[in-house]
């Protein structure tokens, strides 16, 4: 991962039943299980200033994903530097999964149409699964790569 513009995809367990406010959204039940939240990183620093961020988990609680990571371990994380904004597929080819959730709408999706860019799968899918998918959506699609949490630090 570079300093490089992308989008990625956060592998988030969490181990205990809870709950988290979302700014102005509501208060979101946790459940222990996995969430994937799906973002993109076009600013300065690119991917490997913002998953870094998410990584370390330190900074401000400012986006919705901020309060998610403050009560889970991250387990990995997929991305690509496909120099377009792919965030609104990667989450649409999440959601599509037939057993696949969404927690609460419009988390992280204040920007799009979506109904949400958290994602609430029975179980984590393969990352070569997820390549598969996005490429029959997406044939001019870029490489997806796996990054574990240390990874990232
Ligand atoms: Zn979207």
């Amino acid at each position: 991962m570079t300093d490089a513009p992308g989008t990625y995809a956060l592998l988030l367990r969490a181990d205990e039943a809870g709950k988290i406010e979302v700014g102005a959204l509501s208060v979101m039940p946790i459940r222990p299980g996995v969430y994937i939240y799906v973002g993109s990183a076009f600013g300065p620093g690119g991917l490997q200033a913002r998953v870094g961020r998410h990584a370390r988990g330190d900074g401000a609680l400012h986006w919705h994903v901020d309060y998610l990571r403050a009560v889970t371990t991250l387990e990995g994380v997929w991305y690509t530097h496909d120099a377009k904004r792919r965030e609104c597929t990667w989450a649409e080819v999440l959601r599509s999964r037939a057993e696949a959730t969404v927690p609460v709408d419009g988390f992280g999706a204040s920007d799009c149409t979506c109904p949400a860019h958290l994602v609430r799968p029975d179980s984590v899918p393969s990352v070569s699964a997820f390549r598969t998918r996005l490429h029959e959506q997406c044939p001019d699609h870029g490489p997806v790569e796996r990054a574990g949490p240390n990874d990232l630090l």
